[in-house]
């Protein structure tokens, strides 16, 4: 990794801020899954152990730039100070400050004892968190001697908390999570063990089109086989000709499928789409289906919820011999049990080949390898739906970029 990483620095008595995402689903004030706390606990700990005085910032939901109760961070103290039992003291207490800037963060940050945490309330009940306002970047960053930032899932969007503090601390280094995803994602891209087989389904072809052109392009991201299931497989197979009934089809990217099909064929890359599907006659789960095979026209009627056995098959036989697998989206509407099995049978198939270097992102894949009790068997799982995918665009994401250099 090019940029400095926490582990790289002296944490030793001094005031390190924190960018963790807290963003947990809350119900009347009770954590209802609290994943995206626990992700992140290793760095948080890490800079206990060493002695830092840390202070924990994070936005959680879409409070619009101004304080809604249903959105405090508060409910997360007690919740935090039990997952942090094993590195505080007996009378020591995760410190709550009411506001993110100020002179009682200012205050609790300049009190705070080496070896103890501070979360700051929710910085989006400040517009100026999201509008990247310098003069409340510069508040932000007068609480701390040295800036971490561990929230990889926002590291795509250029916000006060993520980007704009980094223009008035001296250092500002990767935490342990973030620097988990680099790693993983990085490596994909630029060295990874061949084959490289990236699975990619979901409903929509434009928003994962960017991912696959990246994946056709020379250089070493070019995937080996791409494998394309889910609602945006039937765009392409309509680009093929083939009539896909009343199948999810965005009709404004049928050229872009078409062209895609065309880079794929010339730079000799494998491009397997379904070559089956479950059929149903409504979207729901007691719709009638049944199954459909080979490139003739689906009944007019009918729509694709899910791709078929012989599909699976074909896709798990790219999926065993690759060394390196990258998987976002589903292959189907796999929130209904009857359309669930083309994405758990792919999830498995993932997590058998224990020869590869597994990266599975996107909260609905994430889900699915969950859902599936594989997830110990996959190498990465990204926290970071929307930032995973511009990573694998490409692109560079802004509170990465920010980050000083090693
Ligand atoms: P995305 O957020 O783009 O990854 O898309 C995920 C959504 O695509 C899920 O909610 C799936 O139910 C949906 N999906 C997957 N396959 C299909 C399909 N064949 N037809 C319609 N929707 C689908």
């Amino acid at each position: 990794m090019t940029k400095l990483s926490i582990r790289d620095l002296d944490l030793t008595d001094k005031r390190v801020l924190i960018r963790v995402d807290f963003n947990v689903p809350l119900k009347d004030g009770i954590i209802t899954d609290d994943t995206r706390i626990r992700e992140t606990l290793p760095t948080i700990e890490y800079a206990l152990r060493h002695k830092a005085k840390v202070i924990l910032c994070s936005h959680l939901g879409r409070p619009k730039g101004k304080p809604v109760a249903a959105m405090s961070l508060r409910p997360l103290v007690d919740h935090l100070r039990t997952m942090l039992d094993h590195v505080l003291g007996d009378d020591e207490n995760v410190a709550f400050s009411p506001d993110c800037i100020g002179e009682v963060a200012s205050e609790m940050a300049a009190n705070l004892e080496s070896g103890q945490p501070l979360l700051l309330e929710n910085l989006r009940f400040h517009p100026e968190e999201e509008a990247n306002d310098p003069a409340f970047s510069k508040k932000l960053a007068s609480l701390c001697d040295i800036y971490v930032n561990d929230a990889f899932g926002s590291a795509h969007r250029a916000h006060a908390s993520t980007e704009g503090i980094t223009h008035f601390v001296k250092q500002s280094a990767a935490g342990l999570l973030m620097e988990k995803e680099l790693t993983y994602l990085g490596k994909a891209l630029t060295e990874p063990d061949k084959p490289f087989v990236a699975i990619i389904g979901g409903a929509k072809v434009s928003d994962k089109i960017g991912v696959i052109d990246n994946l056709l392009n020379d250089g070493p991201a070019k995937a080996d086989a791409i494998i394309i299931g889910g609602g945006m497989a039937y765009t392409f197979l309509n680009a093929q000709g083939q009539a896909t009934g009343k199948s999810l089809v965005e009709s404004d990217k049928i050229d872009v499928a078409k062209a895609t099909l065309a880079k794929a064929k010339e730079k000799g890359v494998r491009f397997l789409l379904p070559v089956d599907h479950v059929l149903a006659d409504k979207f729901a789960p007691n719709a009638k289906t049944q199954l459909f095979s080979g490139h003739g026209a689906f009944p007019d009627d009918l729509m694709a919820l899910d791709i078929g056995p012989k599909s699976i098959s074909l896709f798990e036989d790219e999926i065993a011999d690759a060394r390196t697998i990258i998987w976002n989206g589903p292959m189907g509407v796999f929130e209904m049990p009857a359309f669930a099995r083309g994405t758990n049978e792919i999830a498995a198939a993932v997590a058998r080949n224990r020869d590869a270097t597994t990266i599975v992102g996107g909260g609905d894949s994430v889900a699915a390898i969950q859902q599936s009790g594989v997830a110990s068997r996959i190498t990465h799982i990204s926290t970071g739906g929307g930032a995973s995918l511009e990573f694998l665009e490409g692109k560079t994401l802004p509170g990465v970029a920010a980050l000083t250099n090693k």
